[in-house]
């Protein structure tokens, strides 16, 4: 009997071993290939999928700026490998420190990243109000639940971070000679959301505020309302691009700002109605004319819940 049991130890301690050398072997593959979008502004752009182990969880854009003194990272991708991996790809780009990390917002296919950054001394900084969530049975939930969907690339090592410090009103930031506009806008996708503006370039990282080239996930966290607001006010900064949390670039912001800022106000509009003539949501929903917007990719995976969720909060706006 000890004999079996040494040589189940033994299977064990090999297929271990063979995991996490295959995990390691795997996790040196993934390889981001930036794209530049203005003379100092690179970005990685994720897939247009749910996250999950085949995608390795990329399904999230992150951007960086190349300053003076060193570079500044907008988000830290869904996983810490795919940060190191971003780490890699911003290396071969420029041999400058990676000195800060702003987070759009707290959502997994952002942050799960963020230990990388930590781990090169990069300082972070966020929304005082992903405090909240960071502190939720939520968070935690999450993360258990990712560790098991996303193995290997979330695993029990992969932590939540918090902040080194917190941005609670609109401030103009000199990041490594970097000027910046950080402007928190919340609480619309989530409560913690934060937009940066780089004049000098006219870029606009905008977060999960704006999604391009797809719908939008509206969650039961969102808030059409101040969240339609947020992209009017995005107008104001005259910006040529803005890379949103999720799709390609848009190189003609304006457009797509409104574009998303009119798909929110019909949700709204629609909903709203269905609300005030207390029709049942299946019926009112069957009877919209979703025409404008059901080829937009993700239309099918997120209209149906963008609609019920506004829906809700318009039944019961305290929720
Ligand atoms: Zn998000």
């Amino acid at each position: 009997m000890p004999n079996t049991m040494n040589f189940f130890r033994f299977l064990l301690a090999i297929s271990c071993t063979f995991c996490i050398s295959a995990y390691s072997q795997e996790s040196k593959n993934i390889t981001l290939t930036p794209k530049q979008i203005s003379s100092s502004v690179w970005y990685v752009e994720g897939l247009t999928a749910l996250g999950s182990a085949e995608n390795k969880n990329f399904i999230s854009n992150a951007a960086f700026i190349v300053g003076p003194d060193g570079i500044v990272v907008i988000d830290a991708l869904g996983s810490p490998a795919l940060a190191e991996a971003l780490i890699s790809a911003i290396g071969k780009i420029s041999p400058k420190r990676i000195n800060s990390v702003i987070v759009t917002h707290y959502h997994a296919d952002h942050i799960y990243g963020l230990q990388a950054f930590q781990k090169i001394g990069a300082k972070i900084i966020a929304h005082p109000a992903a405090k909240e969530y960071l502190n939720s049975e939520t968070a935690t939930q999450r993360l258990s639940a990712s560790r098991v969907e996303l193995s290997p690339w979330v695993d029990d090592d992969t932590k939540l971070i918090e902040a080194n410090s917190w941005v609670s009103n609109e401030v103009k930031l000199n990041l490594s000679g970097i000027d910046l506009i950080v402007k928190p806008v919340g609480p619309a996708h989530t409560p913690e959301d934060l937009v940066i503006f780089f004049p000098q370039d006219k870029v606009l990282f905008a977060g999960d505020l704006l999604f391009r080239g797809r719908l939008p996930f509206i969650g039961g966290t969102a808030d059409t309302e101040p969240w339609i607001q947020a992209l009017n006010s995005f107008l104001d900064f005259k910006a040529t691009v803005a890379i949103p949390g999720h799709g390609s670039v848009s190189e003609n912001a304006t457009a797509d700002i409104e574009l998303l800022r009119d798909y929110l106000t019909y949700l709204r509009k629609m909903m709203g109605k269905a609300v005030e003539e207390l029709e049942l949501f299946d019926e009112a929903y069957a009877a919209i004319d979703w025409r404008k917007y059901e080829n937009i990719p993700m239309f099918k995976f997120a209209n149906r819940m963008n609609a019920y969720n506004t829906y809700l909060r318009l039944l019961n706006p305290k929720r």
